[in-house]
C-alpha cells in the first residue's frame, strides 16, 4: 500500500495513515517497519530512522491524540487534556539534526525526534486559528486536510484519490438515471 502525502501538512498525513476511519477502517502502520517506510517517504523527516517497538507504540498514541485533538478543532470544541498531554509531551523531545553539505540537507535523528517533529507540526498546525482545516468531501475517506487554495475552496483531499472516484460515480449515477427514465413515446 503506498502513503499517500496529500494533506498539506505531515502532522495529518501522519493521521491519514488511518483510513475509512467511520467505517471498516485500514491502518496502514501495522508494523514497525511500516512507520519506518512511512518516514522515509515523508518530506521533511529523516531517511534512516530504526522504529522500535515502544517508538511505535508512541507513534500510534501521538497519532490518534493528533486526530483526536483536530476533530474537537473542527468542532469547535476545548481540546481534551488527554490529548494535549500526549501531543505536548511528544513535542518536548529532541530535536533533529539538520547538517548543510553541497549536497544539499541532511537530517538525522531517532524516532523520538521523528514523533518530536510530528508533534510540534501538529501544535503549530492546531494552534493556528486561521488555518482552514476540512474532512474530504469524499465520505468513506475521512482524511483531514489543510484547505490553502483562495478561498478555501478545496473540497477533496486529492484529486486522483478522492475528486475523480466521486465525479465518476456521480457521472455514472446520471447515466443510469437517463436510462431509467420512461420513454417519452
Ligand atoms: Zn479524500
Amino acid at each position: 500500500m503506498e502513503f499517500a502525502f496529500v494533506s498539506g501538512d505531515p502532522a495529518l498525513d501522519l493521521v491519514a495513515t488511518v483510513e475509512s476511519r467511520r467505517g471498516a477502517a485500514v491502518d496502514l502502520l501495522a508494523a514497525p517497519e511500516d512507520l519506518e517506510r512511512w518516514i522515509r517517504a515523508c518530506d521533511g523527516l529523516p531517511d534512516e530512522v530504526a522504529v522500535d517497538a515502544a517508538s511505535f507504540a508512541a507513534a500510534l498514541r501521538l497519532r490518534e491524540a493528533i486526530y483526536r485533538l483536530t476533530l474537537e478543532r473542527l468542532r469547535g470544541d476545548r481540546f481534551t487534556p488527554a490529548g494535549l498531554a500526549v501531543v505536548n509531551g511528544a513535542a518536548a523531545g529532541p530535536a533533529l539534526g539538520v547538517e548543510l553539505s553541497d549536497a544539499g540537507l541532511r537530517l538525522s535523528g531517532g524516532a523520538d525526534a521523528v514523533l518530536a517533529q510530528l508533534a510540534r507540526q501538529g501544535i503549530t498546525l492546531l494552534a493556528d486559528r486561521l488555518a482552514c482545516l476540512k474532512e474530504c468531501g469524499r465520505a468513506d475517506c475521512t482524511r483531514v486536510y489543510l484547505d490553502r487554495s483562495r478561498g478555501g475552496r478545496r473540497t477533496w483531499c486529492g484529486m486522483d484519490a478522492c475528486g475523480n472516484r466521486v465525479k465518476a460515480a456521480a457521472y455514472r449515477a446520471r447515466r443510469r438515471a437517463a436510462r431509467e427514465e420512461p420513454d417519452p413515446g
